[in-house]
Order: structure tokens, then C-alpha cells, then sequence
């Protein structure tokens, strides 16, 4: 997807430090952090929202979580704990339609639900 910026931090088009990268995922910092810890876990293919993951992602999602898991013990969050979050769709309050997960951590994170 040419005009999707997720697409152009993935593909090195859009300068931007990464903080872990392989063949499906990559992840970075939040450019408007809502926690300490606020990264962005991407896959390198285009998919617009968790909706369209097909069966066949299910070992990409799967493989987002462990570096999730590779992230926070990097970062020392894997103890205190950590929140995985994917918006989805406009109710979902989704602004870059490009799969994303949150990760957020290093304070007390407010209850959600
Ligand atoms: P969403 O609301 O779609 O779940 O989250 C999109 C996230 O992407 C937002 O938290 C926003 O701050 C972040 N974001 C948007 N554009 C950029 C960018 O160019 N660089 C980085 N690092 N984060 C971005
Ligand atoms: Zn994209």
C-alpha cells in the first residue's frame, strides 16, 4: 500500500528507529506516547485492520505476541506487566488502518474493562 505510513516505516521508506525487526514484524516507539512504554507491533505485510486476519496469520499474530514478550524483558516491563491493545475500526477508535498492537507498560495502566 503505497500511501500507508505503517507500510513506509516497515519498508525503511519513512525514517524511523526501530527497536526490533525480521521478515513480519517490526516495532517502534509510539510517536505520541500513552504510557512510558508505548511501542507499535507491526506486521511487514499490509493488512488494514485485526478484522481482515485471515486463519492463515494466525502464526504472524502468534509471532507478534512473542516479540511482545522479547520487547518487555528488554525494556524490564516483563514482570510488573504490560498491555497489548489493537483497535479496531472507527468504533474502535482505529486511526492508521494498517494491523498495529500497542504495547504499553512501565507505569500503572488505568482499568479499561
Ligand atoms: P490507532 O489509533 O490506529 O490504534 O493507533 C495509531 C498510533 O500510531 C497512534 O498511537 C499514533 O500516535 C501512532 N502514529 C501515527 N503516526 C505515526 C508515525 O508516523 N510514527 C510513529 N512512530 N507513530 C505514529
Ligand atoms: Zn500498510
Amino acid at each position: 500500500m503505497s500511501d500507508c505510513i505503517f507500510c513506509k516505516i516497515a519498508n525503511g521508506e519513512m525514517e524511523t528507529e526501530l527497536l526490533y525487526k525480521d521478515e513480519q514484524v517490526v516495532a517502534f516507539k509510539d510517536i505520541n506516547p500513552q504510557a512510558a512504554i508505548h511501542f507499535l507491533i507491526i506486521p511487514v505485510k499490509h493488512i488494514p485492520t485485526i478484522y481482515d486476519l485471515e486463519e492463515e496469520d494466525n502464526q504472524l499474530v502468534g509471532h507478534m505476541y512473542q516479540v511482545a514478550k522479547k520487547l518487555a524483558e528488554e525494556y524490564n516491563i516483563a514482570e510488573r506487566g504490560y498491555r497489548m491493545v489493537a483497535n479496531c475500526k472507527d468504533d474502535g477508535g482505529q486511526v492508521v488502518y494498517h494491523v498495529h498492537f500497542h504495547l504499553l507498560g512501565g507505569e500503572k495502566l488505568g482499568d479499561l474493562c
